[in-house]
């Protein structure tokens, strides 16, 4: 873990989010400025810049993690995003992965809360 890195901060509960789904190696939550409601990070708990940092023992419940927030989330279509370095778009240099529902019809369920 970073002491300065903001997901590090996350993980240890040092800054709020709204937490979604935690195992032993990831914890996933609410993006702060979601791209459509029930945009969701998952970050594994192992503080790495880009997905080659990262053991992959942290990476097995990546992805049945992002299925189960999909389907929580009861979007039909949606992108499941991850970027790597400054030229990739990336913003935080912790790895984390997106989860972005893309339902026109509406009928997602959760957001962030507005207060
Ligand atoms: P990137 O461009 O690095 O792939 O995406 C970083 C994402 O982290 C952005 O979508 C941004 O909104 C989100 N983010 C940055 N800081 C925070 C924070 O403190 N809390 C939450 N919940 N999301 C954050
Ligand atoms: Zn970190």
């Amino acid at each position: 873990m970073d002491s300065n890195c903001i997901f590090c901060k996350i993980i240890r509960q040092e800054i709020k989010s709204y937490k979604l789904i935690e195992t032993d190696t990831v914890y996933s939550f609410l993006d702060i400025g979601p791209l459509n409601e029930g945009h969701a990070l998952i970050i594994p708990k192992y503080h790495g810049q880009k997905i080659g940092d990262i053991p992959d023992e942290y990476l097995h419940d990546v992805l049945p993690v992002a299925k189960k927030i999909a389907k929580a989330v009861g979007c039909t279509d949606y992108n499941i995003l991850q970027n790597n370095g400054k030229l990739a778009h990336q913003e935080v240099m912790h790895v984390h992965f997106h989860v972005i529902p893309k339902d026109e019809n509406g009928g997602l369920i959760i957001k962030w809360p507005t207060k």
